[in-house]
Parts: structure tokens; C-alpha cells; sequence
């Protein structure tokens, strides 16, 4: 028996199969449907754009013996900005790497809207990469519910600490004058980062993206978020280290 199905959803991986079939991963409201695409990779497909790496549209599948099949499709953003763009396109591959490794069986709809954004703003370039991959590694893991305490300090209850300490393992705030000895997983950072952090952690999807931070807070944010989720998730991430290999080339010294 067939059904049919009408989904909307982001392609977040491609595998090649034969006779120029490939197998899509669509990111949906109601987690990842696996869907085998007839002849998409053939010159000339009708459904070559929307079937590709990080396409988001509406797709008609036809449900048969368990399996999805794709009957037809229209696209709604190609994100045509991520094509040209290596570093762009490596940070995707890596959203779609964490979505794929921590997503569990319940719908998890602010996945998807998490990864549209965050592939907006890669795409427009209208925020920096690095920022785009900090919120997106600190928000998934608000969505995930393995969030930092970040209300005040764990000691004295300052809410805006002068020197603020983020601890990863504890995945608290405290402050420097609370706790005058440093620990190996702790980061001392500005208040701004402070302010960034729950931002990111507490804002609604509207805001998410509405902050600015510069120089030294910025590459403080960044390294805040990488470790956070390392830590929790405690995973090593191919795609992760393949972006720094660009990321880190490309702003070396000629
Ligand atoms: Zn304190």
C-alpha cells in the first residue's frame, strides 16, 4: 500500500546511489526523513537544485513499504550565498553534522528554524561566520536542555559579576573575586561576553541573531561556545575540524 506525504524541509545531507538516484536527509519540523530521489543526479533533473545540500522547500513524497520516495518538489531557498563560499559551506556541513548526531526521536521544530537562520546569515554574509557558528553551537545546546546557568554567580549571587568567570565542566557563572585561584576550564571574559552568552541562551528566535561583538570579545565567545558544546556532547566532530583547517589557513600570515 501507498501513502503520500506533504513535508517541508532542509536537505541536510546528499549520498549518491546508482543509476543516478541519490538518498536525501530532510531536516523537518518532525525530525529527519530519509527520502530516495529517482534520477536527481542525471544532467538536467527537474529536482537537481532542490534536491542538493542545504536546498529548503516542499516536497510530495509517496511512502512504500517503510521508505520514502520523492515525487515531486519546489524549492523555497537555495541559499545561493553558500555556494561560492568554502567557509560558509564548511560551518554548514558541521550544523548539519551536530543536528544529525544529537537529534533524538522527539519533534524538535526550533532545529529547523535554528539551521534556516543560521544559514541566512552565512548566506547574506550579514554576520560574521564565527558569531553565526558561536550562536548556533550555544542555542542547540539551550535546545538540547543542556544549557549554562548563567543567572548569576554561583558563590554570591551577583547578577552582573565586574570580572566574570564562565566555568565549562560546571556549566556555571562565577566571579573572579569569589574564586581567586583559575581552573583549567574556566574562562575569564568581559562582561560583554557575559551579556552575549545569555543573549543567545534566554533571546527569542526573532532577536537571536540582534547583537554585535568585537575583537578580543568576540574570539572569547567563540572559544566560550566550542568548548561548551565539546564538553557537553563530548563527541569529536570531522566537519568541526575541518573548518578550523580552513578557517585558521585563511587568516594566517601570507
Ligand atoms: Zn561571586
Amino acid at each position: 500500500m501507498q501513502t503520500h506525504l506533504n513535508i517541508r524541509g532542509l536537505v541536510i545531507r546528499e549520498t549518491a546511489l546508482h543509476d543516478a538516484d541519490k538518498l536525501i536527509d530532510l531536516l523537518t519540523e518532525n525530525g529527519i526523513r530519509t527520502v530516495q530521489a529517482k534520477s536527481a543526479r542525471k544532467q538536467g533533473s527537474k529536482y537537481g537544485a532542490v534536491t542538493q545540500l542545504f536546498a529548503y522547500g516542499d516536497f510530495c513524497l509517496r511512502c512504500s513499504s517503510g521508505k520514502y520516495y520523492l515525487d515531486s518538489a519546489v524549492s523555497l531557498n537555495l541559499f545561493y550565498g553558500l555556494r561560492n563560499d568554502l567557509e560558509a559551506l564548511a560551518l554548514a556541513s558541521y550544523f548539519s553534522e551536530l543536528i544529525r548526531r544529537t537529534m533524538t526521536d522527539q519533534p524538535q521544530p526550533q532545529l529547523l528554524r535554528l539551521f534556516l537562520l543560521s544559514l541566512h546569515h552565512l548566506s547574506e554574509h550579514s554576520r560574521p561566520a564565527a558569531l553565526v557558528k558561536s550562536i548556533f553551537e550555544l542555542r542547540l545546546m539551550t535546545e538540547l536542555g543542556v544549557m549554562p546557568d548563567l543567572l548569576c554567580c554561583k558563590e554570591c549571587l551577583t547578577f552582573l559579576p565586574e570580572h566574570p568567570v564562565l566555568r565549562i565542566q560546571q556549566a556555571d557563572l562565577i566571579c573572579r573575586d569569589c574564586n581567586p585561584v583559575p581552573e583549567p576550564d574556566e574562562l575569564d571574559v568581559p562582561q560583554a561576553v557575559l551579556h552575549a552568552a545569555r543573549h543567545v541562551v534566554f533571546s527569542e528566535y526573532n532577536k537571536l541573531f540582534q547583537f554585535r561583538l568585537k575583537g578580543q570579545s568576540a574570539e572569547i565567545f567563540s572559544q566560550y561556545a566550542e568548548r561548551y558544546l565539546l564538553e557537553r556532547l563530548g563527541m569529536n566532530f570531522p566537519t568541526l575540524k575541518f573548518y578550523h583547517q580552513l578557517a585558521d589557513s585563511s587568516i594566517a600570515p601570507q
